[in-house]
C-alpha cells in the first residue's frame, strides 16, 4: 500500500484498539514512516481484513509485522499451489513462433504477479490429474493394453520416441497434441503428423493446438 493510505489504515484499527496509533504528532509522523515501509507490498484491503482477523482473537495491540507475515504467508500459500501452467488460449496477443518471446515471458511474469496479489486464482492443474482424472487415466491404459513386456519397451524406448512421448503425456492425464490437426494458420498440420514451421518439423507443437487437443480430451471424458 501507498504510504498515503497509512493514516486511514491506523484510524480504522483505532476503532479497534485506540492503543495503537500515535497521538504525539511527531511520534505518528515516525509511526506512518515505519508503518509504510513494512507493509510496502501489502494491499490496503488486505491489511484491514487482518487487522480484523487479529482483534476477534487478541487484545494484544496488533504489530505491522502481524499483518506483513500474513501477507507473505498468504503470497507463498497462493505461489505454492500454483502451477505455473501457461495458457495460451487466455493470452491470444502472444504468437507462438515469436524468435525471442519477450511477449509471453511477459505474460508470464504477469500472471505469476496477479496470482501473487491475488488479483487471480491460483492455477491448480495438478489437482485435476490428482483426482477423478487419475483414475481415468489408468482405465484408458488398460483399455490401450500392453502389447510389450515392459523390459523390451525399455530397451526399445529410444527407438521409438513418438511412441514413449504419447504414452508419458497419456500417463500424466495430458492430451497428445497429434490426436488432432493443428489449428495454428502458420501450421496447419494434420493429425498424426508433427507442427511444421517453414516446411521443417518442430519438436514442439503449437499452443492452440495443444489446447485442442486437450479440449478433444476433456469432452470425450
Ligand atoms: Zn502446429
Amino acid at each position: 500500500m501507498k504510504p498515503s493510505e497509512i493514516p486511514q489504515l491506523l484510524a480504522e484499527i483505532a476503532l479497534a484498539d485506540h492503543r495503537v496509533r500515535r497521538t504525539d504528532p511527531i511520534e505518528l509522523r515516525a509511526q506512518i514512516a515505519m508503518w509504510a515501509g513494512i507493509l510496502a507490498d501489502v494491499p490496503y484491503d488486505a491489511a484491514v481484513r487482518y487487522a480484523h482477523e487479529h482483534y476477534t482473537k487478541s487484545t494484544w495491540p496488533i504489530l505491522p509485522a502481524d499483518i506483513a507475515t500474513r501477507w507473505t504467508a498468504a503470497v507463498a500459500d497462493r505461489l505454492g499451489r500454483h502451477t505455473g501452467t501457461f495458457e495460451p488460449l487466455a493470452h491470444p496477443e502472444v504468437d507462438p513462433d515469436d524468435q525471442y518471446g519477450d511477449a509471453y515471458l511477459a505474460a508470464l511474469k504477469a500472471e505469476r504477479r496477479a496470482v501473487a496479489t491475488g488479483h487471480q486464482p491460483p492455477n491448480e492443474l495438478r489437482a485435476i490429474t490428482a483426482g477423478p482424472a487419475a483414475e481415468e487415466v489408468d482405465k484408458r491404459l488398460k483399455q490401450m493394453g500392453a502389447y510389450m513386456p515392459p523390459a523390451i519397451k525399455e530397451t526399445l524406448a529410444e527407438f521409438r520416441p513418438d511412441a514413449v512421448e504419447r504414452e508419458r503425456l497419456i500417463r500424466s492425464g495430458l492430451a497428445d497434441p497429434r490426436s488432432v490437426p493443428c489449428p495454428w494458420a502458420a501450421c496447419r498440420a494434420p493429425s498424426g503428423q508433427r507442427c511444421r514451421t517453414n516446411g521443417r518439423d518442430r519438436h514442439d507443437y503449437h499452443p492452440t493446438r495443444i489446447d485442442a487437443a486437450t479440449a478433444a480430451l476433456r469432452s470425450a471424458a
